[in-house]
């Protein structure tokens, strides 16, 4: 059985088909990118997914259970986590405040906010920031913070709840490259160590060859291709869909991603 079974996934806003008839499946310990130009429904698939929107048909089987009509905490709380693209942790807090409160949250104590936060879930707290490589900056606000460790913290975050699927939206929008393939290759390194499955829409064509096990193509909300780099890469449709004519897929430079397949 599949970690993830999604079928004939729908969703349109008025006229426009956000996401239209889209089925995939993916395994545990997959890392799965979503791929496809501007406004091709990646954003809407993943809010699908996590409860934010509703689909208007078709089916999201995730670890055999049926999501669809359960709302975001919920489904958070199967195990489907996501992290933003925006900055999500609170810029006053330190940053193991931000992940104490992540911790609290998943225990339903959020209720006691006025009781200080003192040591509780201090331990577990530190142990993701290790996980993280944040352990040494955990008195830091996160106001203060490098975007690149920014996103780490998020990564913390998104970890709390135990998932064992992590949706990531574009996790390296707006990085510098060094920072980007730090990232990316904390990712995958958690991948390995935690079990977690990733799916994960980007921009940056190095990030998506280097990472991926497998892409997902959308465009205008229909999935055009999806297998593994080299099949997708020689795709004429996609070729076609994604850049226009004229343009194809350039090979990655080597070393240019800095992390390589595994
Ligand atoms: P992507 O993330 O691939 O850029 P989106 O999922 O954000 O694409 O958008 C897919 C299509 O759905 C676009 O045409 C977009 O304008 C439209 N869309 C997305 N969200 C909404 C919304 N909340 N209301 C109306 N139209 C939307
Ligand atoms: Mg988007």
């Amino acid at each position: 059985m599949s970690l993830l079974a999604v079928a004939h996934l729908s969703k349109s806003f008025g006229g426009v088909r956000a996401v239209h008839d889209v089925s995939f499946e993916l395994e545990a310990g997959e890392i799965l990118a979503l791929i496809g130009p501007n406004g091709a429904g990646k954003s809407t698939c993943f809010n699908l997914l996590c409860g934010q929107l509703h689909p208007d048909a078709g089916s999201v089987f995730f670890e055999g259970r049926d999501l669809v009509g359960l709302d975001a905490r919920r489904i958070w709380r199967c195990g489907i986590s996501r992290t933003f693209q925006v900055g999500a942790a609170f810029g006053s807090l330190t940053v193991l405040e931000n992940v104490q409160l992540a911790l609290l949250s998943g225990e339903r104590k959020l209720f006691h906010m006025n009781r200080p936060l003192a040591g509780r879930q201090r331990e577990a707290a530190l142990g993701l920031l290790e996980q993280v490589g944040m352990a040494a900056q955990a008195s830091r606000t996160c106001g203060l913070l490098a975007y690149g460790d920014v996103k780490r913290v998020e990564l913390a975050l998104a970890l709390a709840q135990g998932p064992r699927l992590l949706l990531m939206d574009e996790p390296t929008a707006g990085m510098a490259p060094g920072e980007r393939i730090a990232l990316m290759d904390l990712m995958r390194s958690l991948v390995g160590s935690l079990g977690l499955s990733v799916l994960f829409t980007e921009h940056n064509m190095d990030a998506v060859f280097a990472y991926a096990d497998r892409l997902l193509v959308l465009a205008r909300g229909e999935l055009i291709a999806a297998g593994d780099v080299d099949s997708v890469r020689r795709d004429a449709r996609v070729q076609e869909v994604y850049f226009g004519s004229g343009r194809t897929f350039a090979a990655p430079a080597p070393g240019a991603s800095g992390g390589g397949r595994r």
